[in-house]
This record gives structure tokens, C-alpha cells and sequence, in this order.
């Protein structure tokens, strides 16, 4: 929950008073470079609206769950993996990530991919995938260039 009504923007994906994090606990899942603030979070909402950053050259999770993501991309350019689609993703690009979706977002090497992301409070852990998930991944072409585990 903010402290305030209104939080100003201080620089590209920076607010007045929201901290940024570590994306995820270190060792609890492959990722690279990459932080999390939480924008709008109260519990008359039942869903929480969050900004991921990541760094150039780096990549978010691979992973899937049942929980939706609702994503706009908000500074910079990179790409992304939904299902079998990889895409290159900029500054309002739409993302809607659907249940047991696998995914995946990587930053250019030119500079940093920064996304808002909506999830319900109420949400289950994401899967990452195993051997045989790789294995049918890696099955097309342009999806195994892609990812990063
Ligand atoms: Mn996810």
C-alpha cells in the first residue's frame, strides 16, 4: 500500500517512494539482471500492479503458470517469448500472457526493457520448465535462439 496519493515520476521507471527490489530471491530461479518495484498494491484490489526492469543484455524467467500476466511495455526495446511466439517488443507494445503459458522477456545489449505487469494478490508459483518442457521448446528453431534457462 503507498503512502501517498500521488507518487511523481523521478526518472524513466523511477517513482517517489517505491523501492526497487531484486527481481527474485538470488538462486531461487535463472534470471539475469533484472529489478521489481510494486506500483499499486492495496487490499481492496485483488490484483497488483508491478514494474519490472530488465538490464541490457539480460532476461526475466522462463517460466509458466496459471496466473494471467497483463503487460505494457513501458521504456526501452527487447523481446519476448509467449507460448511458441518469440516477438521484438518497445514502449506500448501489449502483452497478455495466458494461463500455463511459457515466457520469457530479454533486454536488447543497446539498454534496458522496462514492462508494467498486472497479476491477481492471489496468485500460484511459477513452474520452470524440465528437461523434457526444453526439449519441445527447443523443437522450434526460433524459440530455442531464444530462451535463456
Ligand atoms: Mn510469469
Amino acid at each position: 500500500m503507498s503512502d501517498a496519493p500521488i507518487r511523481k515520476a523521478t526518472a524513466a521507471g523511477r517513482w517517489e517512494t517505491v523501492p526497487v527490489h531484486e527481481y527474485k530471491p538470488e538462486g531461487s530461479a535463472p534470471f539475469r539482471d533484472v529489478t521489481r518495484q510494486v506500483l499499486f498494491s492495496r487490499p481492496e484490489l485483488a490484483c497488483e500492479w508491478r514494474y519490472f526492469e530488465v538490464a541490457a543484455g539480460g532476461h526475466s524467467t522462463l517460466e509458466r503458470h496459471e496466473h494471467v500476466h497483463g503487460v505494457m511495455i513501458l521504456n526501452g526495446r527487447g523481446a519476448c517469448l509467449v507460448g511458441q511466439e518469440v516477438r521484438s517488443v518497445g514502449p506500448h507494445d501489449l502483452v497478455e500472457i495466458a494461463p500455463h503459458t511459457w515466457h520469457q522477456f530479454r533486454a536488447t545489449e543497446a539498454g534496458p526493457l522496462g514492462f508494467l505487469c498486472l497479476v491477481n494478490v492471489e496468485r500460484d508459483r511459477p513452474a520452470l520448465p524440465d528437461e523434457a518442457d526444453l526439449e519441445a521448446l527447443r523443437a522450434d528453431p526460433r524459440v530455442a535462439a531464444f530462451i535463456r534457462v
